[in-house]
């Protein structure tokens, strides 16, 4: 009998798992919109030509492989730094900023998860409802007590500014708000400039401690700066808050797994000392991260040609999308016969993501239960073969135009 007799079987990841169900489908009309990654108009992956570019340099170069430093590639904490901040920020110039290189999105928040579970106990993290699906799961793994506040309103399928506005008025003194920096997932939802200012109000009023994930930064608005507004706004502000950063949508670079904690302090000694510490907390978990990543990143952010190509790929591919969404606009408004408002679809942000979500909601004003939003994914998934989330989220970014009447027909048929 096996010694692993009481361990039970993990439920499938509600993300991953996806895409483990699709590979097993042998149906050729299958469409994978389950993950968040970028397609080509064929639905092949798609690695960035400065990306390409970049390697061909390390190559030349002939870098040797060693242990990086705990804190990651220097010349990428740099530049990862300065493309959220922006290179003049007095924050960076007065060496306010403690940046951690860490493995993408999910292993910055993990050990900026770490971070607060050591030196702030008992404090909470307040998320938002809904978010990320492995937000939860990062902080239940890290100990760290979170609960959710207001974001999402059904009933207008938009903001529900009051509700957040009352919850973080409502949480304890010093709380963390964890803040999507652009284009929620899933949701797509961002606030304005100005709820962003009232927001930053309520979250000084309160002494908490904004955290802020940024993993798209670039694709929002197509602008790598407006992008990183909200953040920019909270440090303009001489707020102390935390940054986590990945390069797995902007740069493609999923696999890598290359991104950074930041910690915007108040002083200098501060900085040095939080980042010392993220050290200590990196080293038994993982001792050092991996490099490849990094100097892509470095090389592309670091020199100024690749980094205009890079924005204008970044432009291609979120340029892509929106006529994508178009043309599922446009089919969709042909096929359904009953009125629905199907507008939600083409949001003339360039973002890639998650807004299904917000028009499947739309598409079901009739109040439903949530068997009957599952049901919907199923017939979506069984009968039509169109892989996508549970909740209903589809990403946009696995669409190509030639399968956008197929989608609409598997969308009118299954959600009427
Ligand atoms: N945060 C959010 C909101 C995300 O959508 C993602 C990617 N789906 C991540 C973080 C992290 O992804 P990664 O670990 O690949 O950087």
């Amino acid at each position: 009998v096996s010694r692993f007799e009481g361990i039970t079987m993990a439920p499938p990841d509600p993300i991953l798992g996806v895409s483990e169900a699709f590979k097993a489908d042998n149906d050729e009309k299958k469409l994978n919109l389950g993950v968040g990654a970028y397609r080509t108009e064929e639905l092949q992956p798609y690695v960035l030509n400065v990306v390409k570019k970049a390697e061909n340099l390390m190559l030349e170069r002939g870098e040797y492989k060693e242990y990086l430093p705990i804190e990651g590639l220097a010349a990428f904490n740099k530049v990862t730094a300065e493309l959220l901040l922006g290179a003049d920020n007095t924050v960076i110039k007065q060496q306010r900023v403690a940046t951690v290189q860490g493995l993408s999105g999910t292993g910055s928040l993990r050990l900026a998860a770490a971070l607060i579970e050591r030196y702030f106990p008992g404090a909470k993290v307040l998320i938002s409802s809904p978010t990320w699906g492995n937000h939860k799961n990062i902080f239940n793994d890290a100990r760290v007590p979170w609960s959710e506040y207001r974001y999402y309103d059904p009933k207008t399928v938009g903001l529900d500014f009051e509700g957040m506005i009352a919850d973080l008025k409502a949480a304890p003194e010093g709380s963390f708000i964890l803040l999507h920096g652009c284009a929620h997932n899933p949701t797509g939802i961002d606030p304005t400039p100005e709820q962003w200012e009232k927001i930053a109000d309520v979250i000084q009023e309160k002494n908490h401690i904004p955290f802020f994930d940024v993993a798209y930064q670039g694709f929002a608005s197509g602008s790598l700066d407006a992008d990183a507004a909200s953040v920019r706004l909270f440090a303009a502000r001489g707020m102390e808050l935390l940054v986590a950063q990945s390069y797995s949508k902007n740069l493609g670079l999923y696999a890598e797994r290359i991104g950074a904690i930041n910690v915007i302090c108040s002083s200098v000694d501060a900085a040095a000392r939080v980042k010392s510490q993220l050290k200590r907390l990196a080293r038994p978990m993982y001792s050092n991260p991996p490099v490849h990543g990094a100097r892509i990143v470095a090389n592309v952010v670091g020199d100024p040609t690749l980094f205009d190509e890079w924005k204008a790929e970044m432009d291609m591919m979120a340029g892509r999308i929106k006529g994508v969404r178009q043309k599922l606009f446009d089919s969709l408004s042909a096929k359904d016969k009953s009125g629905k408002d199907w507008s939600l679809y083409k949001a003339d942000w360039h973002v890639l993501l998650h807004r299904i979500e917000q028009s499947s909601v739309k598409i079901q004003r009739k109040p439903t239960s949530r068997s009957n939003k599952k049901k919907e994914s199923e017939n979506m998934t069984n009968k039509w073969h169109v892989y996508m989330t549970k909740d209903g989220r589809i990403s946009l970014a696995g669409l190509n135009l030639a399968k956008c009447e197929y989608l609409a027909d598997a969308i009118v048929d299954s959600y009427h």
